[in-house]
């Protein structure tokens, strides 16, 4: 009589390897939309202060300094 094996685990990943492809896409993207909106001074964007002053606004509102 041989004692009971214990039964094999099978490792199953908590985040599936799409899931984490998207979900590291989408804090991506919220960091380049947080820096346009928040710090970009045309450097970046190349687009002179038109981006500024399109989120100037948005700066405002969300305490960021701008001038
Ligand atoms: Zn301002």
């Amino acid at each position: 009589m041989s004692a009971p094996t214990p039964a094999r685990s099978v490792a199953v990943p908590a985040i599936s390897p799409r899931l984490l492809r998207v979900a590291l896409l989408a804090v991506g993207l919220l960091l380049m939309l947080a820096y346009l909106v928040a710090f970009d001074q045309g450097a970046v964007s190349q687009s002179g202060m038109y981006l500024h002053e399109l989120m100037h606004d948005g700066r405002h509102l969300l305490g960021v300094p701008c001038h």
